[in-house]
């Protein structure tokens, strides 16, 4: 099944991902990284994910891994 992988000790919580899935399958976390940011999630709810990488290109910090 199409998901994604955020490396959460990469993200530095920019929220550039969150508006690119057209499902809302990426949210921010409540928790802080060890560099003390909130990190981006991915909630796989139905197997929506469509493995578009539209997240994974809009990420500055290259911490989102698309596997199909
Ligand atoms: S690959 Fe596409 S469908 Fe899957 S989480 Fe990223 S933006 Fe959403
Ligand atoms: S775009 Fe990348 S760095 Fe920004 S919140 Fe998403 S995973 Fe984190």
């Amino acid at each position: 099944m199409a998901h994604i992988i955020i490396d959460k000790e990469r993200c530095k919580g920019c929220e550039l991902c969150v508006p690119e899935c057209k499902w809302k399958l990426i949210a921010m976390s409540k928790e802080y990284n060890r560099t003390g940011y909130r990190y981006a999630e991915f909630s796989e709810t139905n197997g929506k994910c469509t493995a578009c990488k539209l997240c994974a290109i809009a990420c500055p910090e290259i911490a989102i891994e698309v596997v199909k």
